[in-house]
This record gives structure tokens, sequence and C-alpha cells, in this order.
């Protein structure tokens, strides 16, 4: 069956989920576009063989044309088109974070139970990079023994002038957030922000930082934020085992020697070092839904735990304190299945 899309919000990721959906898996195509930016809408709509543009994004929900939504607009946004997703009875894929408050995910997740099946899944696309999901293999798999530390690195290059000292945690540290309870299948039950000498580059910001998440089962995390590194955009992770250990590969798809040096490249950013996983998150999206299945990637309780363990490390950022974390019973809708 084809699947008809509407994007919701088409800046910089909204542009490149229409690229890798338009005429792409499922069969499916882009429909409808809407964009706060009426302008920019219409102009990405002129280059998709049969997109329209809507005035609004309750309106592209609403309309009979278009199946299933994505909502790639500002995180502050996602909440009212999520749930308008939902009361329509349409799937909708929703970049992270699926929103910035804890009671805007509570209430996503209140609005699709009492819809009584899944229709939200939530864009954490570490879980779709084949590196990633190598990793995770090896651990579940036994190859290092039981899990007991792991350490994760999230460094940019540079980031815009609105980046604030917040963001470091809701907006970067998030994606290890969700990566980390899937990764080692258990709940963060408490987080805490240490804060080092300030990079000369990070102007008001606290750049970098280190937070640290216990695990339910006692593995103990350190994740690095650093955003203004320069060098280029890494992402580190390795566990540490009780026989052994297991950590991403570097990025580079080749190694140079040259004049007495081993170099390899390092991506620039985000787009080039994830573009794979953001191919094989939206086809599985796109495969399922078209095949009228409840999506199975991350769904709106990872949303709203992560924004809870988020919450929790912000408050630590502001006072240093370690923060315990208690979350609220997990409504029976998203009793883990296979998880992708
Ligand atoms: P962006 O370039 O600013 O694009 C957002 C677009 O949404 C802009 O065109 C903006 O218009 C529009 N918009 C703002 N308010 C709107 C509203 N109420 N209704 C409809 N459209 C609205 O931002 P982006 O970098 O693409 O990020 C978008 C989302 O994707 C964020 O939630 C971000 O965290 C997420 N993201 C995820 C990843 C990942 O790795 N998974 C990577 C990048 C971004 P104006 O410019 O006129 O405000």
């Amino acid at each position: 069956m084809a699947l008809d899309v509407g994007v919701i919000g088409v800046g910089m990721i909204g542009q490149e989920h229409i690229r890798r959906l338009d005429g792409g898996p499922g069969g499916s195509r882009v429909v409808a576009v809407a964009d706060a930016d009426a302008e920019r809408a219409a102009a990405v709509a002129g280059q998709l063989p049969v997109a329209k543009a809507l005035p609004t994004g309750e309106e592209l929900i609403a309309s009979d044309a278009v199946d299933a939504v994505v909502v790639t607009s500002w995180g502050p946004t996602h909440e009212p088109y999520v749930l308008a997703a939902v009361a329509a009875g349409k799937p909708v894929f929703c970049e992270k974070p699926l929103a910035t408050t804890q009671e805007s995910c509570r209430r996503i997740v209140e609005a699709e139970v009492a819809a009584g099946r899944r229709l939200v899944q939530v864009g954490f696309n570490r879980r779709y990079d084949p590196a990633h999901r190598a990793l995770k293999q090896a651990v579940d798999g036994g190859a290092i023994g039981a899990p007991l530390l792991v350490h994760c690195a999230h460094r940019n290059a540079s980031v815009p002038p609105h980046y604030t000292r917040e963001m470091s945690i809701a907006d970067t540290a998030i994606h290890e957030i969700d990566e980390l309870r899937w990764l080692v299948g258990q709940e963060i039950v408490a987080a805490q922000v240490f804060t080092a000498r300030k990079s000369s580059r990070g102007g008001q910001l606290q750049d970098p930082l280190l937070v640290l998440l216990e695990m339910a089962d006692g593995v103990l995390v350190d994740v690095e934020v650093s955003v203004n590194i320069h060098y280029g955009y890494e992402i580190r992770c390795e566990v540490s085992g009780e026989t052994g250990t297991v950590e991403l590969a570097e990025p580079a798809p080749v190694t140079i020697r040259r004049e007495g040096t081993v170099a390899g490249l390092v991506p620039a950013d985000w787009r080039e070092r994830f573009a794979l996983s953001y191919d094989i998150e939206l086809r599985e999206w796109a495969d399922t839904v078209a095949a009228a299945r409840p999506p199975q990637g991350p769904s709106a309780w990872d949303g709203y735990v992560a924004q809870i363990v988020s919450d929790a490390a912000l408050r630590s950022l502001s006072d240093g304190a370690r923060v315990a974390i208690e979350l609220p019973p997990r409504p029976d809708l998203y009793t883990p299945t296979a998880t992708p």
C-alpha cells in the first residue's frame, strides 16, 4: 500500500526527512507540507512531484490526503501536533524531543493510552545506527560479560548562536539518555552533572560538562558533552564488562598514512555521521505504518522517560547535587515486545 505522508516543519531536518520519504520506503510519498514560514513551505512543496503546501499543521493533520504525519518543527511546538495526530488516529513520527516538558510528554502518553494503540514514534535515531546496533548486539550476546561501566562522549564542532546552556542536556545529551536505556536495557535511577573548566570557545555556555548516570542494575555511565570542540563531530561509546570491553569503531571509512602520521577523517556534523541511521529509521517506520502495523521504534513512553531524566540532569546542572529519579508506572501499552 502507498503511504501518503504530511510533514510539519520543513527546516533543516524536515527537508532531510522529505528527501528520504518522497518516492521512498513503503511506497511513501510526501503529499502535504506545512511550516510557520509559508514561503518556505511553498518552496519545498514546489520541488516535490505531488505535495501541496497547507496553511497550518492542523489542516495538514485533518487532510484526508494524509495517511501519516511527520513532525519536524521546533521542539516546543511538537505537543499540539502529536496530540492532534493521535486524536485523528494517524501514525505520527515526531523528531526528538517528543515535547519540551514532562507534562506535555505525559499528556501525549495519556492520549495514546486512551486511544488504545501505539501511533507515536520518537526520532531517537541512535537505535538505528548500524554501529550502535552492533554495539548492542555484542553486549546482549555476552561478548564482554555483564556490563559494568559505560563511557560516552557527544562532541559538536560548534553550535548555533541560539543554543543555550540547558540545550547541552535537553537537546544534546538527551540522545545518550535514550541510547543508554536501550543499550543497557535498564532505567536510569539517578543523574548528576559536573561542570569542568570552561572552554574559551563556549561563550556563556557551560562547556564542556560531564553527566553521570546511574542505571537500575548498578551500571555507571559517564557522558562528556562538548559542543564547541572545533575538530569535528564525534560520538563515542565504550562499554566495559566483566571479561572485556566493546566500543564504537572510528567512523572514518579510510585511514591515511603519510609523512610520519596516521589519520582518519572526522565527520563535520550529525548529518554526515548519522545519515544511514536516518535512512534506516524512516524506512522501518514507513514500512511498518504502510503495513498498518503499530510503530516499533522509540515510543511516546520513551520520549516521556527521556524528558524526566533530562529534567533531573538539568536540576543537577543548576545546583550540582545528585538527583534521584523515580518513574511513574509504565502503562501496559508500552510493555516491550521486540525492540529495533
Ligand atoms: P529548524 O531548521 O529550525 O526547522 C524547524 C522548522 O519548523 C522551521 O522551518 C520553523 O520555521 C518551523 N516551525 C517553527 N514553528 C512552527 C510551527 N508552530 N508549526 C510549523 N512549523 C514551525 O530546526 P531543525 O534543526 O530542523 O530541528 C527540528 C526538530 O528536529 C527539533 O525538534 C530538533 O531537536 C530535531 N532534530 C533532531 C535531530 C536528530 O538527530 N534526531 C537532528 C536535528 C534536529 P521558522 O524558522 O520560521 O521558525
